[in-house]
């Protein structure tokens, strides 16, 4: 970080700056120049509150040069994070899906659906249990039967569970899901991804509905400085002017996030488009991408699902979708 203080700042009011940035545990670079002295700021810079140097008097301008995300930082961890799911491992080659519908709505139904994306390839089943309407009338989920449902559907097909999680008040109920979910509407759910962390299960974090790419790492920060490492990012799509597609994929995050992060990212190309007809093309172009995965909602019979019918692939419209990104995958040199 760099401060720029102005000119007509006094030696008395330059020193307890300088004091002032000391007792924070950094040290301190000077560069004085004919109008204006420069300091470098040298250390862990991510406590300093940068809105609060910019406020004082003396100071002209600060410039952060290092990222405030740290923990997830690929300069300090220049590998990919391998992130083990119950078995299945996200990131570097590897390259797997998650599949099933939006929400849990009957034992027959999430099991007829698992066993379906289980023969197309999915490794893992999703689920939404506690589900985040943007309406109070609309159906909100099973709660923690729906929980009880997918497990049941784990011990029959094996196959992990991905469910999401929107209160802290079910953390006990979510110790043995496999995959923990944030979803978009929580990413800035600050004590929810504090209770995540402290939870220790691996963590779905996806991107908020109009968050930006740093706003994201800082909440997989905040899990992290829980202790909790075990995070996949999820681009699903932000919010943009265009009202054709439900959301608009920011296909670009993914390498963007694979320059910043040594996290995996996975795609949701179910919720970023909205639209069945538009779940492959945007997988397609996803793994072209560099993406470490997808998350896909597949329905058996999308036309009554409770949720998301229009954007559910039906299981043989996801086996084609499978069979699609596994002729691609070799080009990115991946496997799943
Ligand atoms: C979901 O996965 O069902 C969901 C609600 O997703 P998002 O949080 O991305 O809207
Ligand atoms: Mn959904």
């Amino acid at each position: 970080m760099i401060v720029t203080v102005k000119s007509q700042c006094s030696q008395r009011e330059f020193d307890k700056l300088i004091s002032w940035i000391k007792s924070l545990g950094l040290d301190t670079h000077l560069s004085q120049g004919a109008n204006q002295t420069v300091i470098g700021l040298i250390g862990d810079t991510s406590k300093v509150d940068m809105e609060l140097l910019q406020s004082l008097e003396m100071v002209e301008a600060v410039t952060r040069i290092q990222e405030p995300f740290k923990n997830a930082n690929r300069k300090f961890h220049p590998q990919d994070s391998i992130i083990d799911v119950s078995g299945v491992k996200f990131g570097g080659k590897h390259f797997p899906i998650i599949a099933g519908p939006c929400s849990v709505e009957s034992e027959a139904q999430v099991i007829a659906i698992a066993e379906a994306v289980k023969a197309s390839g999915a490794t893992l089943l999703r689920g939404g249990a506690f589900k985040p309407r943007t309406s109070p009338y609309a159906f909100q989920g099973m709660g923690v039967k729906g929980l009880d449902i997918l497990r049941k559907a784990r011990e029959i097909t094996g196959l992990p569970i991905v469910t999401e999680i929107m209160s802290e008040k079910f953390i006990d109920d979510f110790q043995d899901v496999d995959l923990v979910q944030i979803g978009a509407r929580n990413m800035q759910n600050f004590d929810l991804l504090k209770a995540v962390g402290r939870l220790g299960k691996p963590v779905l974090l996806k991107r908020g509905l109009a968050n930006t790419i740093q706003e994201w790492l800082m909440s997989a920060e905040y899990i992290m400085s829980e202790g909790n490492d075990n995070i996949i990012l999820c681009e699903r799509g932000i919010r943009t002017f265009e009202p054709y597609t439900r959301n608009t994929l920011d296909l670009s995050a993914i390498p963007i996030l694979k320059e910043k992060t040594h996290l995996p990212v996975i795609v949701d190309p179910s919720h970023a488009s909205g639209l069945s007809r538009l779940v492959k093309p945007m997988s397609l172009a996803s793994v072209g991408a560099g993406a470490d995965g997808l998350i896909i909602e597949v329905h058996n019979n999308p036309a009554k699902a409770l949720c998301d019918g229009a954007q559910s692939l039906r299981p043989e419209q996801f086996d084609d979708v499978v069979k699609a990104i596994d002729v691609m995958l070799p080009l990115v040199n991946k496997e799943r």
